[in-house]
This record gives C-alpha cells, sequence and structure tokens, in this order.
C-alpha cells in the first residue's frame, strides 16, 4: 500500500455531506441570527418609539392642561382687575367658582394661587374628597397667612403663619423678575404628603404693570399612575428625569424621594442612578456614562441585565416654558418578543435532530450500500494473507456491487481451486502418489506428538541405474518401489518419497531399537528379488536411517536427522544406521569443511608430496607415489584422511585430483629436466572412482598431458581396488581409455576389497599394489604361506608389475626380496616429501 493517507469509502462520501450539513446550518444561523437582530431592534425601536410618542403625549396633556389654566386665570384676573392691594375677596370669589370645574377636568391640579405686589396671597389647596381649604393674607386677615378648615373665611382655622411674604417665594421671584410664564423648579412639599410638585407660574399685569402671580401647583407623582398603567400594558419601564438627572416620576414601585444618600439628602429626589430599580438604574448609569444626556433627539441602547437583554430609548422632553426632562424606557427581550425567541430556538432544535435523522438514515442506507464493497475488500485481505476458509461477501441490493461480488467470488474460487491443485501438488509426489516431503511435514506436523519413528531408504546407486535404464524405464521403477513399499506397510503409516532416490516412512507407533531393525531388514527382504523391467531385470539395494525420537510438530528436524543417519550408512557401506546426536556433530563438522575445501581449491592449498618407489632387488628409486597433502595457512599441514573422503562425498574430489595430477605431472617433467630423476620415472598419482566416473575425466587427463608435456608412460593412475569393483561402465570405459592414451594403471590397496579376485581379469591394469596390512602380516615363518606371496604367484603369469605398500622394516624389505616382489615404498625408504626436499641420497638403498 502507497504511504498516503487511506479514508474509508464511507468517510470519503459521508465527510462531504455532513460538511455541506454543518456550512450549510452555520450559514442559516448566521443569517437567521442577522435577521432576528435586525428585527428585534427594529421592533424594539418601534415599539419604544411608540411608547415614548405615547408618554409625550400625555406628559404634554398633563402638564399643559394645568398651565392653560393658570394662563386662564392671571388673563381673568388682569381683564377684571379683581386684585386689590390688600385685599383679594374678588380673585378668592373667582378662584372659588373656577376652581371646582378646573379640578374636576384636571385631577393633577393640587393649589391654585395667587400673590400680589402687596405681599398678599390667596389661594385653594385640594383635600381629599372633594373639598378645599382656603389660604389668605391680606388686609382682612392682618396680613397674616391663615389656612383655613374649610372653603370659606370662618373660625375654622386650622394654622396662622405669621411674616409670611409671598413676594420672596421661589415661585414669585423668577417671574417678577423676567414678567413672564414658566415653570418652577421641581420641589418636594414641605407639607405632610411630601408631594412632588411642579408649579405653572403666570404673571399679572393691569396694562404694562406687574400686579402679581398666579401659582398652579401640579402633583407630578399623579402621573406616576399613568406611568405605571403603560407599564402593565406593554411591560416597558418608564421614567422621567430631569435636567439634574433626578427622578421626575417612574413606572416602577416605590418611591422617588430619598431618604437621604450620599448624593440625595433626605427629602430631595433621587437620582436616577439611585434609583431601587435595577433597570432604572443600569438605564441611567449608561446614559450617563456615555452622555447620552447632551444629545440632540432619542438614543437608543441594549443592556445585559440580570442575564435579559434590555432595549432602551432616552428622548428629551422639553416644552416652551423651560421644561427639560428626559423620558427613559426600558423593555426586555423576552417582553418584547414573548416567545418568539424560545419557539424558534425549538424550531432549530427539531431542525437539527430532523437533520440528524436525516443523515442517520442515509448512513445507515449508504452502509447497507457499501457492506457488499467492504466485506469484499475485507476477503480480498483474507485471500491476500492465504487465509482460504474466510467467509465469501454476500452481494447486496445494488447492481453494481452485485457484479462485483460476484466477480470477486468467482476470482475467489478459482484463486482457492488453483491454490488446492498446487498444494497437492506440493503436498503429494506426483510419480508415486506418495507424500512429498512438503506433504509428509505438513501431515506429520499436524499429529498431536511425534513419538514413533522414521525411517529413511536411500536407493543405491539410483543415478547409475537410471543413467543405465533411461529416464522413463527409472520412474517406473521408482513407481514400482513405492508399490512394495506400500505393500508392507499399513494406513498408520506416512510415506513419503523425500528426494529422487529417497523415500521416507513414518510410523506412529513407539518401536524399539530391536522392532526397528527387524523393520529395516524387512524393507531389505523385500528389495531382494529383481525388479523385472521389461527385459531387464533391476537389482537394488538400499541404506536406512533411523531416527527414534525427535522434537513434535517439527518433521523438518526428524527429517535432516534422519538424512544425517542416511547418509552415515552409506558412508560406512551399512544397511541401516541409527540416528545419534553426535551424527549431527559430525555432520555439521563436515559441511563446515567442505566449506573450508572449497576454500582451499580457489587458493590452490592442495599440494602433492612424494614417497620414492624403489626397485627392491636393485635398490634403485624407480618413481614416486604423489601424496596429497594440504597445506592450510591457519591449520597447517593437514592429512588426506581428513579431506579425501569429505571430498569425495561432496564431490569437491575431481577438483582436488585434478589440482594434484597437474602439478605431479609437472613436478615430474621437472625432476626428469632436472636430471634429478629419470627419463623412465615412474610418477603414481592416486585418482579416486568419483572423479574415474565423471565421463569428462578423459579429456581433463588429456588436457594435463599436453599441458605439462608428460609422456603418458611416466604416469601411472592408482585406484582403489575395493572402489572400482562394480560394473559401472563409465568406469571400466574410462580405464581402457587411460591404457590407450598409454597411461598406466595401477590397482590400490590390492586385497582389501571385498571382491573376488576372479573378477580381477575383467579389469585393464598394469600394476598391483599390496596393501601394506599385509606387508605388516609378514613373518618368516610363514612366508610361503602369506597372502603376499599368493598375489605374486597369482600375476605370475600376468605382465603385472608388483608394489609392496607400508615397508617399514628392511626384514620386510627382504622377504619381499625373497618372494620376488619387484617393487616398494614405505617409511623404511622416505616418509613422503615435498618435491624440493626429494632426498639425493637414495640411490642405491640395497
Ligand atoms: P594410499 O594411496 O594407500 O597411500 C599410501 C599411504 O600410506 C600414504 O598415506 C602414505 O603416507 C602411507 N605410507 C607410506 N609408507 C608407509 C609406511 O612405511 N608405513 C605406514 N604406516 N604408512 C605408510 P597418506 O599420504 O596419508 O595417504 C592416505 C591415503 O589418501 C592414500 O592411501 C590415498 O588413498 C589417499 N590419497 C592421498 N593422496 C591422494 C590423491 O591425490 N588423490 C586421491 N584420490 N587419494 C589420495
Ligand atoms: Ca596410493
Ligand atoms: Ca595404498
Amino acid at each position: 500500500m502507497s504511504a498516503t493517507t487511506q479514508i474509508t469509502l464511507r468517510t470519503a462520501v459521508v465527510l462531504p455531506f455532513v460538511m455541506i450539513f454543518i456550512i450549510t446550518i452555520g450559514v442559516i444561523v448566521t443569517v437567521q441570527k442577522h435577521s432576528y437582530e435586525e428585527m428585534v431592534v427594529d421592533i424594539s425601536d418601534k415599539q419604544l418609539s411608540a411608547l415614548t410618542a405615547n408618554v409625550t403625549l400625555e406628559l404634554n396633556r398633563f402638564l399643559n392642561e394645568p398651565f392653560q389654566a393658570s394662563l386662564a386665570l392671571s388673563h381673568s384676573i388682569s381683564f377684571n382687575r379683581l386684585y386689590q392691594r390688600g385685599d383679594t375677596s374678588d380673585i378668592e370669589r373667582y378662584f372659588l367658582t373656577s376652581f371646582r370645574s378646573l379640578y374636576d377636568s384636571i385631577p393633577q391640579l393640587d393649589v391654585i394661587g395667587y400673590g400680589g405686589e402687596g405681599a398678599e396671597y390667596i389661594g385653594f389647596r385640594k383635600e381629599p374628597n372633594k373639598a378645599y381649604t382656603l389660604m389668605v393674607q391680606d388686609d382682612r386677615t392682618e396680613q397674616q397667612l391663615v389656612i383655613y378648615r374649610g372653603q370659606t373665611i370662618s373660625q375654622d382655622i386650622r394654622s396662622v403663619i405669621n411674616g409670611y411674604d409671598p413676594r420672596i417665594r421661589p415661585w414669585y421671584a423668577p417671574v417678577a423678575k423676567s414678567l413672564t410664564p414658566m415653570w418652577s423648579s421641581i420641589y418636594t412639599n414641605a407639607d405632610e404628603r411630601q408631594e412632588i410638585t411642579l408649579s405653572a407660574l403666570t404673571p399679572v399685569f393691569y396694562d404694562q404693570d406687574f400686579q402679581g402671580v398666579v401659582v398652579t401647583d401640579v402633583k407630578i407623582d399623579t402621573f406616576n399612575l399613568f406611568l405605571k398603567d403603560q407599564q402593565l400594558q406593554t411591560n416597558a419601564v418608564i421614567y422621567l428625569v430631569d435636567d439634574k438627572k433626578r427622578l421626575v416620576a417612574h413606572s416602577t414601585n416605590g418611591t422617588v424621594i430619598s431618604w437621604g444618600t450620599p448624593f440625595s439628602k433626605k427629602g430631595e429626589r433621587l437620582l436616577a442612578t439611585e434609583s431601587a430599580n435595577p433597570i432604572v438604574k443600569a438605564n441611567a448609569k449608561y446614559s450617563q456614562a456615555n452622555g447620552l444626556y447632551s444629545q440632540d433627539g432619542f438614543q437608543r441602547f441594549a443592556l445585559e441585565i440580570n442575564n435579559q437583554r434590555y432595549f432602551n430609548h432616552l428622548t428629551p422632553y422639553v416644552d416652551e416654558h423651560g421644561l427639560k426632562w428626559y423620558i427613559g424606557v426600558a423593555i426586555s427581550e423576552s417582553d418584547l418578543l414573548g416567545k418568539l425567541p424560545e419557539s424558534q430556538r425549538d424550531s432549530w432544535i427539531i431542525g437539527i435532530i430532523a437533520s440528524l435523522i436525516g443523515i442517520a438514515l442515509g448512513l445507515f442506507a449508504f452502509n447497507r450500500v457499501v457492506a457488499p464493497i467492504t466485506s469484499t475488500a475485507s476477503a480480498a485481505k483474507h485471500l491476500a494473507k492465504g487465509d482460504w476458509e474466510s467467509t465469501m461477501p454476500q452481494p447486496g441490493n445494488i447492481y453494481e456491487t452485485t457484479m462485483l461480488v460476484y466477480a470477486f467470488n468467482e476470482m475467489a474460487n478459482n484463486l482457492k481451486a488453483s491454490f488446492r491443485a498446487l498444494r497437492s501438488q506440493l503436498l503429494y509426489d506426483s510419480l508415486t502418489k506418495l507424500y512429498s516431503r512438503e506433504g509428509l511435514i505438513d501431515s506429520c506436523d499436524k499429529l498431536p506428538a511425534l513419538n514413533g519413528s522414521l525411517m529413511l531408504v536411500g536407493i543405491k546407486k539410483f543415478r547409475d541405474i537410471n543413467d543405465s535404464l533411461g529416464h522413463y524405464k527409472g520412474d517406473q521403477l521408482l513407481i514400482n518401489i513405492s508399490q512394495r513399499l506400500h505393500s508392507i506397510y499399513s494406513e498408520d503409516h506416512y510415506l513419503a518419497r523425500i528426494g529422487g532416490d529417497e523415500f521416507a516412512i513414518y510410523t506412529s507407533k513407539k518401536q524399539t531399537e530391536q522392532d526397528l531393525v527387524l523393520a529395516a531388514n524387512r524393507i531389505h527382504q523385500v528389495f531382494a528379488s529383481p525388479f523385472i523391467m521389461g527385459q531387464d531385470n533391476v537389482v537394488i539395494s538400499v541404506s536406512i536411517g533411523v531416527v527414534e525420537s525427535g522434537p513434535d510438530f517439527n518433521m523438518t528436524l526428524w527429517l535432516r536427522n534422519g538424512s544425517i543417519a542416511l547418509s552415515n550408512a552409506k558412508r560406512e557401506l551399512s544397511n541401516i544406521s541409527f540416528y545419534r546426536p553426535e551424527m549431527a556433530d559430525i555432520s555439521r563438522k563436515r559441511t563446515l569443511m567442505v566449506a573450508k575445501i572449497k576454500d582451499a581449491i580457489e587458493h590452490k592449498e592442495f599440494v602433492p608430496f612424494y614417497q620414492p618407489l624403489i626397485d627392491l632387488s636393485s635398490g634403485e628409486v624407480i618413481g614416486a607415489e604423489a601424496l596429497a597433502r594440504w597445506l592450510s595457512p591457519s591449520s597447517g599441514l593437514i592429512s588426506p584422511l581428513e579431506f579425501i573422503p569429505i571430498a569425495e562425498e561432496s564431490g569437491l574430489i575431481e577438483a582436488v585430483g585434478e589440482q594434484i595430477l597437474l602439478q605431479a605431472c609437472n613436478d615430474t617433467v621437472r625432476g626428469i629436466r632436472a636430471g634429478k630423476w629419470n627419463s623412465d620415472f615412474h610418477m603414481h598419482v592416486n585418482v579416486s572412482v568419483n572423479q574415474l566416473s565423471q565421463p569428462d575425466f578423459i579429456s581433463t587427463l588429456q588436457k594435463i598431458l599436453t599441458q605439462s608435456t608428460l609422456n603418458p608412460t611416466n604416469l601411472t593412475l592408482e585406484i582403489t581396488e575395493s572402489r572400482i569393483v562394480d560394473n559401472d561402465p563409465v568406469t571400466l570405459q574410462n580405464m581402457q581409455a587411460i591404457r590407450d592414451l598409454g597411461v598406466h594403471i595401477a590397482i590400490d590397496d590390492f586385497g582389501t576389497g571385498y571382491s573376488s579376485l576372479a573378477y580381477l581379469h575383467k579389469l585393464p591394469f598394469d600394476c598391483i599394489k599390496i596393501d601394506r596390512t599385509f606387508v605388516d602380516k609378514l613373518s618368516p615363518q610363514e612366508l610361503d604361506t602369506s597372502i603376499v606371496a599368493a598375489i605374486i604367484n597369482m600375476t605370475r603369469g600376468m605382465k603385472v608389475t608388483l608394489v609392496a605398500e607400508g615397508i617399514e622394516t628392511s626384514e620386510q624389505a627382504q622377504m619381499l626380496t625373497q618372494l620376488n616382489c619387484q617393487q616398494g615404498q614405505g617409511f623404511l625408504y622416505s616418509r613422503p616429501v615435498p618435491f624440493d626436499e626429494w632426498p639425493t641420497d637414495l640411490v642405491n638403498m640395497k
């Protein structure tokens, strides 16, 4: 798989949908919020403006009526000249008549009064239950302010105030100065009712002459009722402040009169910022902090109060008579919009839930659609891992995926079939139908335990048989062999052909070593009778390697051990060999040795040492035998006994032998040329039968002879007797060809071979080398009956040179001379030595 990030098909399809969904929701929410804000601002503006307009209108009426009344009173007084110095009785009568109608139509009107330039005062004050209180100060009351309980001058006096001068009162003086109608500033009545009062003040003139001031008191408090009513209807909080930012009236509960605060003395009106109502207070603070009072026209702002959003307006209220007030209105979002935000939120939640359900349904449907694809992918993954038994994907309801699943299943089935075919090819030997090596391992490793025994049967010389029979018949022979094996084994045996000419038999039953020997003998017996292959009768013999125990679940190791035992049997030329752990060690060392020999061949570390051949009668050196030595730079001089057998077994002997032969030939030429050796010098070189059985041996020999320019008659090849007594056609042909070249052949170690001497006449040879064991056994007493004597007698008629090996004593040399043995070699004359150390004092040893 590439290194790029992989996402699932589901993610690839669902992700864009979810993203589109989120973006859409986001956009809709933003747009909605924006338009909602616009709507809220719009509605609040309309609502608050309407409220403000209402309040303004009402305030106009509330203030205008008393002012008009004041103007009318002042006009009547001046027109009818009702004011006389020291006498206010005309005004009193006039006031009383007008007051009734005025009070009915203008309930906020509290007091109407007149102050004259002569310090007179006449006034009526409204009392509860539609009664009036008369207040007089003129000549009739001897310039004292007398307050009566009733509406006429009587004895029913409530109180008398001395030294009262209206001309210095705050409602009088400014008008006397400006001579225009005006509002007084707001004040709190000094009486028990503590009413917040505003007075309309109008000057009275007799022709341009200022006479006094008409004062009509308005109880502002009563305006609270109107504001409260407005609040009831709209839920908006409304308040009025004057230019000193003190509360004039408000729609909320509680008084606007202070009980004493840092900013307001007791009895004074509270600053709006001191209001008990949190909304009014927050509004006032905001207005003050942001300088809204100094702005013309209305100001709008929104505030967060008690976790509620409030929309607010602050609008200046001014009139022609010098009032400068402000109307504040505030309304909360919930009051403004009622359940609208909530229902809007609900509809959002419903919308989102519906969309989520939609997505879930979509996902569900999509899952059903892609299920065949994902199950195909996972099945493919299993197949790729070699899990052939994984469940196959099921087709869905979509045409394309069904096609995909069908195609995949077909492909998978084909794959499975090919795999099974391949596996059976691997597990079974196609020729014999027995298990193959892999098949045996596979089956046996599945057994709960490996506590039986294993026999490896190797057919001796199968390659030669195969070569002579031809491959077709060779195959038939193998089939017949397998059938014979089959015939002696029951079902509980595992039979396998594990190599070209190697069979294995695993038995689960525990067997003693004795049983196993019996079993091996049975195999030998089974192969004792010849196989009839057309006209040929083929006799085979087998070697058997036995393994009695080994680890569980590791037939591979059993087979390796069996192979070692079999090699051992072959090497030791025994019919049966039991695996012993030491063998593995030896075999390991052998393997190591093989590698070292290969290395040594490459580095030309093999050299011949030469041992002289002596003419026993004259004592002259007539030749030499070349004996291989391994001059290893790491291990020193190594004997051929250590490396020749391994080289033969591993097929390396050809290369080693070739190197020795070439050097021996070169040295012979050198020795003769140097005059060291005679021109008829006999150089004996050992040749392994493995070399001799090679079809190309002759060409190699020829090449060496040509290369070294050695006369072929100077060369003798020694062939060990025990190894050639065999029916190998190539060996025999090669031996003939060697002689045809003029090269001599010596039969080495003569007498040790198991074959009969009768066989000898079939072989082409010129020389016999009597094995040193026979020389060793020579004694003067039994000289004539010795084997050496027998050999000499037997070859008497033949044209054969006899060489006795291993002469160590001069007695032995003497006995051999006595027996007429012509030649000899041995430590008595010289050990094998390098060419350069060839002894010069050997001549005439006799
Ligand atoms: P072989 O051909 O029978 O060689 C004679 C062996 O006897 C040599 O041992 C030699 O050193 C030893 N010998 C000679 N005189 C005496 C004696 O008086 N007393 C005793 N006890 N031994 C004596 P070496 O050199 O160790 O060779 C052993 C075997 O190795 C040879 O037996 C031969 O079969 C094989 N061999 C040596 N060189 C070659 C070679 O170049 N090619 C092949 N194929 N085999 C070789
Ligand atoms: Ca020899
Ligand atoms: Ca020998």
